[in-house]
């Protein structure tokens, strides 16, 4: 039996039981990569840890070592589809941007990137 943590409502928990389909990039024990919906750059791909946690913060704080993992999966797959080069981010917050409440970072590369952000 399995002692992931799941919120019944969460779009991103559902992904990651199956429920809802998802282009997935990698599956790994604690952490699940897929490629998001609505892309803004050329790789747009999503890294969310299989337990629910609502934003990064959350996350750093009751699991740290998956929150490692989500970065260097990020990192992998930016090496593999990017050369190596991308934006990690994580909006934390609505007036982040952030509109799931299942911490995701974003893994951007592919193109040239303005600063600030939006
Ligand atoms: P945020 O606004 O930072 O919370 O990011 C949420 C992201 O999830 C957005 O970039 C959406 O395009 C993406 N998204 C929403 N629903 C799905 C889905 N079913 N599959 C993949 N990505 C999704």
């Amino acid at each position: 039996m399995s002692n992931r943590i799941t919120d019944p409502d969460c779009l991103f928990c559902k992904i990651v039981a199956g429920q809802l389909p998802a282009n997935v990039v990698a599956d790994e024990e604690k952490v699940l990569a897929f490629r998001d919906i609505d892309p803004k750059a050329p790789l747009h791909v999503l890294v969310v840890p299989k337990d629910h946690h609502a934003d990064v913060t959350t996350l750093a704080h009751a699991d740290g070592a998956t929150l490692a993992e989500l970065v260097k999966l990020g990192s992998r797959i930016a090496a593999d589809e990017a050369g190596g080069e991308f934006r990690l981010v994580f909006n934390t917050g609505p007036s982040s941007g952030q509109s799931v409440f299942h911490v995701h970072g974003h893994v951007l590369g592919g193109r040239d990137m303005g600063w600030p952000p939006g």
